[in-house]
């Protein structure tokens, strides 16, 4: 039986576990199919406060595991396959192993969608991005291809051209699933030009290790072609990784966790932070920040019960 559980090792979840470890909660850490999420994805971070030359995502994320640990978090590697919150202690599987737990914080993050092409993958921090808003500013005076026709494309297209000296918004369809005035904007700004309906069916270069170039497919006419660019921003939406809680926790219909007061949810004795429950900021600071609500919560509750 432990005190808390924490499922999911990214920003949000190691934070938590940081702060329930010194509150000698003894946390356990579901490590997750991702380890340390998105930031373990990324390249380097300019924008998490306390560094002044930014940091490499993967060794924020490794010191801050190591941090955690210190203070006695211990970690199992694994993801959860089931849960049981319609009674105390909760009740959790992940593979052959079976945990009770008085308190659970769901920090199991959102994972962006990707093209899932080989290139785009390898690729990813070293020209590929998903987060306009943490990669942006290494674009300047660039050349950028954004893909993706709902709100968020449109979004981190706008946002980009700041630094972009050219952005090709790429999209599959000629109608758009974004608000009218988001795409109205876009429409306005010079800097964007519109090009649909294509899908993109390789990036290069793999053997240099950065973007140069995008090879995308008219969907209607099936022609090829090369557009020359310095980075690939994927837009195309994120999955929050709540699939197990579908049905057990409220949530809204695109699966993000409803919280309240906080990190609270519908389950008393079970918090949410980070992405799994942030649909709109989803920057590894608020993650960080609402682990940390979610840890000092679930030490209130254990105390009051
Ligand atoms: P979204 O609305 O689901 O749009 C995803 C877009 O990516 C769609 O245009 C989709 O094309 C395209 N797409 C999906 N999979 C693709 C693939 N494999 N290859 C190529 N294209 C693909 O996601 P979102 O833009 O992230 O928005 C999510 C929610 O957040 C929405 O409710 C949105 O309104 C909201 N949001 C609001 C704001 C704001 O108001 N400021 C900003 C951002 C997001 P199809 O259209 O062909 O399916």
């Amino acid at each position: 039986m432990h005190k808390v559980i924490i499922i999911g090792s990214g920003c949000a979840g190691l934070t938590a576990a940081i702060y329930t470890a010194r509150a000698d909660l003894h946390p356990i850490v579901l490590d997750g199919y991702e380890p340390g999420g998105q930031l373990a994805l990324t390249t380097l971070v300019e924008n998490f406060p306390g560094f002044v030359e930014g940091v490499m995502g993967p060794d924020l994320i490794e010191n801050t595991r190591k941090q955690a640990q210190r203070f006695g978090a211990e970690f199992r590697s694994g993801a959860v396959t089931s849960v049981d919150l319609s009674r105390k202690p909760f009740r959790l599987t992940a593979g052959k192993d079976t945990y009770e737990t008085e308190t659970l914080i769901i920090a199991a993050g959102a994972s962006a969608r990707m093209l899932g092409l080989e290139s785009e993958r390898k690729l990813l921090g070293h020209g590929v991005s998903t987060c306009a808003t943490c990669d942006g500013a290494f674009f300047r005076n660039r050349d950028i291809v954004v893909v993706g026709g709902g709100d968020t494309a449109m979004e981190d297209a706008m946002f980009l051209t700041k630094f972009a000296k050219r952005l090709t918004l790429l999209h599959r369809r000629n109608e758009f699933r974004a608000s009218k005035i988001m795409l109205d904007r876009a429409r306005a700004n010079e800097k964007i030009v519109f090009k649909t309906p294509y899908v993109v069916e390789e990036v290069q270069s793999v053997e240099k290790s950065s973007v140069e170039s995008v090879t995308v497919r008219n969907v209607q006419t099936n022609a090829i072609e090369t557009i020359p660019t310095d980075g690939l921003f994927v837009a195309i939406g994120h999955d929050p990784n709540t699939k197990i809680f579908r049905g057990l926790i409220d949530m809204d219909a695109d699966g993000y966790i409803r919280t309240h007061d906080g990190p609270k949810t519908n389950i008393p004795g079970v918090f949410a932070a980070g992405d799994a429950q942030d649909r709109h900021y989803r920057q590894a600071i608020t993650a960080a920040g609402s682990g940390c609500m979610a840890a000092i919560e679930a030490e209130r509750f254990l105390s009051a019960h």
